[in-house]
């Protein structure tokens, strides 16, 4: 996107244009990705493309590229992105037989803070990697691994002794339920039979959401510290060999809001590059993995719904939308946000015109929090208009409250 009014609010990606007025993505107005006139999600192949060739060409290229599942879980994306990562990262039994036909076993792990039975006996089955969230977890992995008669492949979850600052969700350092705490982790590690679980790996997962390149050059600075010790402390009590990985996190953030710049990640990466050669010992012998969910999908997904209703309610003109909070709770404000702002809003057939008009942007939800976009200013809508949220690809659909007034859900479409 290349307009200045737009520059303004998104950072933007080459395959999402404005011709003749009208939101495109690789040169199809958007109302025609549309199956009918209800809300919808869409998530541009293009988009996704374009941004793990990005990521490709900046990262170090002995880094391994994972999708962590979660940030947005639709099959036929997942089948899309599998080719082109090294790996899946998945949070759930869900998510692991959800990915199963796209990858092979030992490019999967499986992190979570309090996985189940069900789900750590389907996950030996498989044979995916299991990140290890506490020793009452590999405790349980013994006994599923012996009765399964296979051996489990693990990898520690390390709950670092640093904090990750900035970062929009902070997932590290002091108390967490999150991980093993780095300071037990080998007393932990002299707990393994060897003759049932195999240690593969470390994960050290710090914070989400993050746009500045110096927070994380610091993490990932403390991230190879902790690593290198780690490393060589399992190392001197005899796991060196069966070690093949450290999955160091992600937390590449995209930009939501007006004035907020995108994270820059050459600095990011050049910094990487000299992490990766400072290592020594068998740490320098290791893969290691990188996982990224929104970054990977952030920006290629849009929200849409349509103008069903037109009022103006005391000096304030509302435009009501069959979409809202139940399908994207996010971009409601009540998904962490402290501060309620707009996520980009656009008409998606009028996206430049002249004359703006504020609006506030109301969903079919008999609560106030039903927010679509407050004060925002818009080319003069019409009933049955198109109306698009940008950045909606990761933590949408899936992270929303869909049941909630039994609305129906909206539609997913990879176009
Ligand atoms: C959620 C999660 C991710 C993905 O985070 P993003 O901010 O979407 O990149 C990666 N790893 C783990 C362990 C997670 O829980």
């Amino acid at each position: 996107m290349s307009h200045a009014r737009l520059d303004a609010i998104f950072s933007g990606e080459d395959s999402l244009q404005v011709i003749h007025n009208r939101l495109c993505i690789d040169g199809t107005p958007i109302v025609d990705l549309l199956e009918s006139d209800k809300p919808h999600y869409l998530y541009s192949k293009q988009m996704i493309q374009e941004r793990i060739q990005v990521l490709r060409a900046a990262l170090p290229s002995d880094i391994h590229l994972h999708y962590a599942v979660k940030a947005n879980p639709m099959p036929d994306l997942v089948a899309y992105i599998a080719p082109f990562v090294d790996g899946l990262d998945v949070a759930s039994g869900q998510e692991l037989s959800l990915v199963s036909p796209f990858c092979q076993p030992e490019q999967v792990s499986f992190a979570g803070p309090a996985k189940q039975l069900d789900e750590l006996h389907l996950a030996i089955e498989q044979g995916v990697v299991i990140n290890v969230e506490s020793p009452t977890e590999l405790a349980r992995i013994h006994t599923i691994a012996e009765t399964l008669g296979k051996k489990a492949l693990i990898a520690f979850r390390v709950n670092p002794d640093f904090e990750l600052k900035q970062a929009g969700m902070q997932m590290s350092g002091g108390a967490k339920p999150f991980g093993i705490d780095a300071e037990t982790i080998v007393d932990v590690a002299k707990t393994i039979n060897e003759s049932v679980v195999t240690l593969v790996g470390l994960h050290i997962f710090a914070g989400s959401q993050n746009l500045s390149a110096d927070a994380l050059i610091t993490a990932h600075e403390q991230t190879f510290l902790l690593a290198q010790r780690l490393v060589n402390e399992l190392d001197a009590i005899g796991f060196g060999d069966s070690l093949r990985h450290v999955n160091i996190g992600g937390g590449f953030g995209i930009p939501y809001f007006p004035k907020q710049p995108a994270l820059d990640i050459t600095p990011v990466c050049a910094a990487l590059t000299l992490r990766l050669s400072e290592r020594t010992g068998r740490f320098s012998e290791l893969s290691i993995v990188m996982e990224l969910g929104r970054y990977i999908v952030g920006e290629a997904g849009l929200y849409v719904c349509q103008v069903t209703d037109y009022k103006h309610s005391r000096g304030v003109d509302y435009l009501m939308v069959n979409g809202g909070m139940h399908h994207h709770l996010a971009n409601s404000g009540n998904f962490g946000q402290v501060i309620r702002k707009n996520y980009p809003v656009l008409l998606a057939d009028n996206v430049l015109g002249d004359e703006l008009h504020p609006y506030e942007i109301a969903g079919p939800l008999c609560t106030p929090l039903d927010i679509v976009a407050a004060k925002v200013h818009l080319p003069k809508a019409n009933i049955g208009d198109a109306v698009v949220v940008l950045q909606s690809g990761a933590y949408g659909y899936t992270a929303s409250p869909l049941a909630f007034l039994s609305h129906p859900e909206p539609i997913e479409r990879l176009v």
